[in-house]
């Protein structure tokens, strides 16, 4: 524990959760106190791109320092293959202490850690089940009562106080479920913003008239997507009885109120009373997350661990509070090919700085390895984060960043795409939506137009950044060693979750 160059490591982590609702980045909709203390303390990524913008497939990539086609987890119907190298096994071995708490999402057991108790699948907002191994070693399926960002954050602390080895470094996986879909939030935020109304983004009204079929053909709008479960107007998921008394005391008169006045609201209003709702329970369960990371930041302050422990908080993708019309991921647009990313570490990172190079959930592996001294695989594909993180980016750094996203048909109907962006301009070709071949294409210039409003691809002003990008898009095809993927239809798979 006395050995700086061996530092804790306590990877934060939660689903869906877009910069746009952390006050270090956008103060306009939410205060944040606990994550702007990491970025306060520490460095503030403002370009950390996810190469496949959905959760599994970017939990695949933190576990192993690959990419989707590399790693086998292309889509949520896939399951993760445990057996194959990954960071956690690699820190163990050095003689690291790991341990995962909270949400999983990758189908098979953790492999690699030396403690786990992790939600099953999803994970429901109340009363989960959880998996952990028994006294055997034996998966076993155990009942919680409560709120679930409560619950994960308990039993991060737990580990922290009671199961943590004081005499070996330790890295452990803190992750929360929330503020993923259909952003439920804790018995003390249910009536939170009730009096507020928070602002709508420019493209909450994007009629996706600028670019090609892809946008306009997607299933994630709040005018038409949203189901009444998300909305609140039905269901209690997997409340008890007394959660939903509860629960029902805050959204019962606030549903009333809104089915008086739903007859006489226009479309425009009606999308308008949509976004709120939607908006402020994404934001209620982020508070809850946010909460959570005060707890644990006040418990390694308390017992000075603080000092020699690197805070990383991270999402597994950014996420449409509104944007475009949207919520949900899935799109190399910029607000789900971002992800936030603060990095508090006493000593090393600078507080209160803020980095633009363009980096990835494909390096967060190699930077655990690189802090703890241990040997960074050749195979992996990212790069270590630290010489950024001690203010000394290489000279070498990418300029460009390579994507792609599978999962059509699926969730969303976003089409199979992949492209490349140098952070001022990006190139995208769609190539399959439901079932059939596309060969779409969109360029966009990220200064003139950051919305990506318009595409530019085949106007003759941009002909040779077209051209250049075309060409880099290519080798770093070549270079990630991406495989035609050719298969136009949803890979089989059991369990479909
Ligand atoms: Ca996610």
């Amino acid at each position: 524990m006395g050995d700086e160059s061996r530092p804790n490591i306590v990877f934060i982590f939660s689903d869906d959760h877009c910069e746009q609702a952390i006050s270090a980045y956008d103060p306009s909709r939410i205060t944040t106190p606990n994550l702007d203390r990491i970025a306060n303390e520490g460095m503030r990524f403002d370009r950390c791109y996810v190469t496949n913008s959905i959760c599994g497939p970017s939990r695949a990539v933190i576990q192993t320092g690959k990419y989707s086609h590399i790693n086998g987890f292309k889509t949520n119907r896939d399951r993760f293959n445990g057996d194959q190298q990954t960071f956690p096994k690699l820190l163990q071995k050095a003689g690291y202490q790991t341990a995962v708490v909270g949400k999983w999402h990758l189908v098979t057991t953790p492999q690699g850690y030396d403690y786990y108790d992790v939600l099953k699948g999803q994970g429901p907002y109340y009363n989960p089940p959880m998996i952990t191994a028994d006294e055997n070693g034996q998966p076993v399926t155990r009942k919680h009562v409560g709120y679930t960002t409560d619950i994960v954050t308990d039993k991060m602390l737990d580990w922290l106080q009671n199961r943590r080895d004081g005499d070996r470094p330790f890295m452990v996986m803190f992750q929360h479920k929330a503020p993923h879909r259909n952003w439920m939030p804790g018995p003390k935020y249910l009536n939170w913003l009730d009096d507020v109304t928070i602002p709508e983004p420019e493209t909450l009204w994007d009629d996706y008239s600028g670019r090609t079929q892809a946008a306009a053909r997607q299933q994630m709008t709040i005018r038409r997507h949203l189901s009444d479960r998300d909305l609140k107007l039905q269901g209690h998921g997997t409340m008890n009885a007394e959660q939903i008394k509860v629960w029902d005391a805050a959204y019962g008169p606030k549903n009333e109120a809104f089915l008086e006045s739903k007859a006489s609201m226009s479309e425009k209003e009606l999308i308008k009373w949509k976004y709120q709702r939607y908006v402020k329970d994404y934001l209620r369960c982020v508070k809850s997350v946010d909460d959570g990371v005060g707890r644990v930041l006040d418990y390694l302050d308390e017992t000075g661990l603080s000092k020699n422990t690197v805070v990383i908080y991270a999402s597994d993708q950014g996420w449409y509070l509104g944007e475009h019309g949207w919520y949900d991921k899935r799109w190399m647009y910029e607000e789900s090919l971002k992800t936030p990313l603060m990095v508090r570490w006493p000593g090393t990172v600078q507080p209160g700085s803020v980095n633009q190079d363009i980096v990835s959930n494909l390096d967060f592996a190699e930077t655990f390895l690189q802090m703890a001294g241990v040997e960074i695989p050749d195979d992996m594909q990212g790069r270590s984060l630290v010489p950024i993180l001690q203010g000394k980016t290489p000279k070498d750094w990418r300029k460009q960043f390579y994507y792609h996203y599978y999962e059509n048909p699926g969730a969303h109907n976003v089409a199979r795409h992949y492209g490349v962006t140098t952070g001022k301009y990006k190139l995208i070709r769609f190539y399959a939506l439901e079932g059939k071949k596309l060969d779409d294409w969109e360029l966009f210039d990220l200064e003139r137009d950051p919305n990506e409003l318009t595409s530019v691809y085949g106007n003759p002003q941009y002909a040779e950044v077209q051209a250049s990008l075309t060409v880099e898009l290519a080798r770093l095809r070549e270079q990630y060693k991406v495989t035609p993927d050719d298969q136009l239809t949803a890979s089989p798979r059991a369990r479909r979750k």
